[in-house]
C-alpha cells in the first residue's frame, strides 16, 4: 500500500518547525500534536462513515458521522506525543498501547508492553512519529492485524526509505501517512535530515540540550 506524503503548507510549516534544533521541548509538544491532526485529517479521509439526520436550530437535516469504533494506538514512548491530537478529534476513540524499544546494536524491536482493547472488526489508528528501520512499525502491525481489525493505518511524521520499503514489503496493506520522506538512515538509524530523537525532543531528555544556550527566540 502506497505511501502518502501529506502535502500541504501547513504540514511543511509545522515540519520545519519540529525540525529545528532550536524549538523547545514544550514547542515542540505543541507543535507535534497540530501537525498529527493534519496528518489524521487525510489518514481518516477512507473511513468508513455513516448518514445521520441532525436538528439545526431551525429545521433537520441530513448529517454524516465518521465511524465511532475506533482504536488509536500510539507505540510507546514517542507515539504519545501524537496521541492528543486523535483523542480531541475522537473523544470515543479506544487508546491501547505497544512499547517497542530498539536494541542500540542490531536495531532491532523487542517488546516490553502491550495493552489493545478488542481491536476485531474495528479501525485501527496506529501512531509512531518515525518511521526509521520500520522495525518498531512492523512488529506493532503484526501484532494488531493478529487480532483482526476491520483495517490499520500508520501515522508518522517523518518516514525514512528503508522504513516505507519494510512496510511494504512485510504490510503491503497498511496505508502510510507521513508529513515527509526524508533522504536515508545513518550508521545508527536516525533519520537524514531528520528531526532528531522524537522522545528525548517530545520529553525534554536530550542530553545535548542543557549543554547548549538557547537563543531568546527560541523559547518564544
Ligand atoms: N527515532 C527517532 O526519534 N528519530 C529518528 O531519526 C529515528 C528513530
Amino acid at each position: 500500500m502506497a505511501l502518502t506524503v501529506v502535502s500541504h503548507p501547513l504540514a511543511e510549516h509545522l515540519l520545519s518547525r519540529l525540525r529545528d534544533r532550536e524549538t523547545p521541548p514544550p514547542v515542540f509538544r505543541a507543535i507535534a500534536k497540530q501537525l498529527t491532526l493534519v496528518l489524521v485529517v487525510e489518514a481518516v479521509r477512507g473511513l468508513p462513515s455513516r448518514e445521520t439526520s441532525v436538528e439545526t436550530p431551525l429545521e433537520r437535516t441530513e448529517g454524516s458521522e465518521i465511524d465511532p469504533n475506533l482504536v488509536a494506538v500510539p507505540i510507546l514512548r514517542a507515539g504519545l506525543g501524537m496521541l492528543e491530537a486523535v483523542t480531541e478529534l475522537f473523544p470515543e476513540v479506544s487508546v491501547g498501547y505497544v512499547g517497542l524499544e530498539r536494541d542500540d546494536e542490531t536495531l532491532e524491536p523487542t517488546s516490553y508492553y502491550e495493552k489493545l482493547p478488542p481491536v476485531e472488526g474495528r479501525h485501527v489508528l496506529l501512531l509512531d512519529p518515525m518511521l526509521a528501520t520500520g522495525g518498531s512499525a512492523v512488529a506493532a502491525c503484526s501484532s494488531i492485524q493478529e487480532r483482526e481489525p476491520a483495517g490499520l493505518i500508520f501515522v508518522c511524521v517523518v518516514a525514512a526509505p528503508e522504513g516505507v520499503a519494510r512496510m511494504e514489503r512485510l504490510h503491503p496493506q497498511v496505508p502510510i501517512f507521513a508529513a515527509a520522506l526524508d533522504r536515508q538512515l545513518n550508521e545508527k538509524g536516525y533519520i537524514l535530515p531528520g528531526l532528531g530523537d522524537f522522545g528525548d525532543r517530545l520529553f525534554g531528555t536530550d542530553p545535548d540540550v542543557g549543554a547548549r544556550p538557547r537563543s531568546p527566540e527560541a523559547l518564544a
